[in-house]
């Protein structure tokens, strides 16, 4: 493995070399489907190590027609700032038309799903808000200047830096705020070098963020729609999935000037493994995940914190840069459990009387908008109702959507207690 920053070319390939992926999220999926199409790397050559039994990372669904669904990330992109995405799945077939790609197959459904949200931001004095120009956004011209700030200013400027030291407090009631810390999951207490980087990849996107017509989505979950076809393609290619192996540490050739792994260390059914790396290989490593350490909660028990950081993607992060310098920094991102941490929820219902209330209250029909954000929500709680079948193998007659809440800490408005101590049904309520 060679990083850019250390200047140095990675060996050529030979037909000898193989390539050791660590995460089979979408990142790792992906490097493996641009070595075999890109690289010409033969699949057989091609060995994804993933420390549970699914693929998918935060795009895993767990879940059957028979139990609840169970789903992570939401399934929203953008055409002009996804394009790595757009140009990975242009070369995997559909599932459901492999006469197709997936890229086409999204684009299509979306041409005949169009979004156009009647209400984005609701309140509590229940009015709706579409956003379809910059005025209602309700910033003022130094909000205005400070964002452009934001974006010009280089990033060193900013480092260490809340998001609420740089606006004046009025910028965080505005429609603006909400609408991107919900589309982003940013909070006022986050880095600010992270929304500088949002701001400058989705500039182009603002105006039209309220309305939904800025976004792109998938006809089903990403599960569906983007993993299992990547992994159907990635298998019939010979690549290897070593499922259940979490890697813990690697060692490295003594070197100032390259970054060279020599050994790769996993575990694997409690057993300590190892893996030399030989010159020609290469090694590519997803560092850090947003479900590292998550638990589920159900419709009883809310879910428990775990803080313990116990998920290999911490593990791995924290060893290796304790041996080279240059490879980030895990603590930005692991230390400050409660100031990161979400609560994400997802329901599957049997009946279609939230749905008829989520219609009423908002003015939306399933799938008509991103998300729905609740202003005056004490937890910062936003919900997602999607197509329905949202999953594949969905049975008819059924409902499934999701949401989350940024402020889980804090009591609720109608349910007095903090979101992160509550239940399936507290929060449904
Ligand atoms: C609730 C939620 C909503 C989201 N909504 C959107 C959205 O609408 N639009 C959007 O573009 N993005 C969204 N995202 C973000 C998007 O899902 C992630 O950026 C993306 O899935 C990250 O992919 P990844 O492969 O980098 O990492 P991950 O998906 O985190 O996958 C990493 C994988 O690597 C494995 N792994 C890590 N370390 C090791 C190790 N040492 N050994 C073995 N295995 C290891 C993990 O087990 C995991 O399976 C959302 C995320 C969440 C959580």
């Amino acid at each position: 493995m060679v990083s850019p920053e250390f200047g140095k070319k990675p060996p050529a390939v030979t037909d000898k070399t193989q390539i050791y992926i660590v995460g089979g999220g979408i990142a790792g999926l992906s490097a493996a489907v641009f070595a075999i199409r890109d690289g010409h790397i033969p699949g057989k050559d091609i060995h994804i190590f993933e420390a549970y039994d699914h693929l998918g990372g935060s795009m895993h669904y767990a879940g059957s027609p028979d139990e609840p669904y169970y789903l992570h990330a939401a399934w929203k992109v953008n055409v002009e700032a996804h394009q790595c995405m757009w140009d990975l799945l242009s070369a995997i077939p559909s599932l459901t038309d492999p006469g197709k790609t997936v890229k086409d197959e999204v684009f299509e459904f979306n041409r005949t799903h169009k979004k156009d949200a009647k209400s984005r931001l609701i309140d509590k004095d229940k009015n709706r808000t579409d956003i379809p120009e910059y005025g209602p956004l309700g910033l003022s011209w130094r909000d205005r200047i400070d964002l452009i700030r934001l974006i010009l200013i280089p990033e060193s400027w900013h480092e260490n830096r809340r998001i609420d030291s740089f606006f004046a407090p009025s910028f965080f009631a505005t429609n603006f705020w909400k609408v991107f810390s919900s589309t982003f999951a940013i909070e006022y207490w986050n880095d600010l070098v992270e929304m500088k980087r949002y701001m400058r990849r989705f500039t182009h996107a603002v105006h039209t963020a309220g309305t939904g017509h800025a976004e792109t989505v998938f006809p089903y979950t990403l599960y569906d729609s983007a993993i299992q076809p990547i992994a159907k393609w990635l298998g019939e290619h010979g690549v290897s999935f070593e499922m259940g192996c979490k890697v813990t540490d690697m060692d490295f050739k003594p070197s100032q000037d390259e970054l060279t792994v020599e050994q790769i260390h996993y575990i694997r059914n409690g057993e300590k493994k190892k893996i030399v790396v030989n010159k020609g290989d290469n090694v590519f490593v997803t560092n850090g995940s947003m479900v590292a350490d998550w638990r589920r909660g159900s419709m009883t028990e809310a879910p428990v914190l775990e803080t313990g950081k116990l998920d290999g993607s911490w593990t791995l992060w924290e060893n290796i840069v304790k041996k080279r310098s240059g490879l980030g920094n895990p603590s930005a991102f692991d230390s400050h459990v409660n100031e990161s941490k979400w609560v994400t929820f997802c329901f599957t219902c049997k009946d279609p009387t939230f749905i008829k209330l989520y219609e009423q209250f908002t003015g939306n029909k399933p799938g008509q908008a991103d998300m729905v954000t609740f202003k005056d929500s004490n937890w910062h709680m936003s919900i997602l109702v999607p197509d329905q079948p949202f999953v594949m193998d969905q049975p008819e007659g059924t409902y499934c959507f999701g949401g989350c809440g940024l402020a889980p800490d804090v009591e609720g408005n109608y349910v007095k207690k903090k979101l992160s101590e509550c239940n399936g049904e507290e929060i449904l309520t």
